[in-house]
């Protein structure tokens, strides 16, 4: 019986914690392209190891000529191009500063007064703030701009819970 050894579990893990990363910086990359050729709006992504989904209204074929031009970009050194504004990595952020700030504010004291709900405010616009810095740098760690090793081996449209969306199929460039 197969049974795996740790250390092979490991390797793959990081395998595809990388192709992810890059996948990602891909799928911010051809957003910022179709973007630009204003072929798409109001789209979002998602990224996993084997490739990257775009859901919105586009053609297949922009998308396609999009995900090859991200590539040479991200090649050449555009990695300005992998951080995306409105990433989910970005919300996240957000999130968890929010929760934070709730939690210190609900122990500074009990009850509703002008002055907490006050500083509720402001601490809620310092955060959205916040996490616009935030956010982007983070998302240097949730993408890696290098996609040498990458190549893109279908790209198809697809209809996710009955919305429209293109799956972009990547695999290792042999
Ligand atoms: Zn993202």
């Amino acid at each position: 019986m197969y049974s795996p050894s740790p250390s092979s579990v490991l390797t793959d893990l990081l395998a595809a914690v990388r192709s992810t990363r890059q996948n990602h910086a891909w799928e911010h990359a051809t957003l910022h392209v179709l973007g630009g050729r204003g072929q798409i709006r109001q789209t979002s992504g998602l990224s996993d190891p084997s490739g990257f989904t775009l859901f919105g209204e586009m053609l297949v074929e922009d998308v396609d000529q999009a995900v090859a031009d991200a590539q040479a970009a991200i090649n050449e050194g555009r990695r300005g191009l992998a951080i995306h504004p409105d990433c989910g990595t970005n919300l996240v952020v957000q999130a968890l500063l929010s929760v934070l700030v709730m939690q210190l504010l609900g122990r500074a004291g009990r009850g509703f007064s002008v002055a907490r709900f006050t500083a509720g405010l402001l601490s809620m616009t310092a955060l959205s703030m916040a996490a616009k810095v935030l956010g982007p740098r983070l998302q240097t760690v949730t993408t890696l701009a290098d996609l040498r090793d990458r190549e893109v081996t279908e790209v198809y449209a697809l209809r996710v819970f009955g919305k429209p969306a293109v799956r972009v199929s990547v695999g290792a460039r042999m």
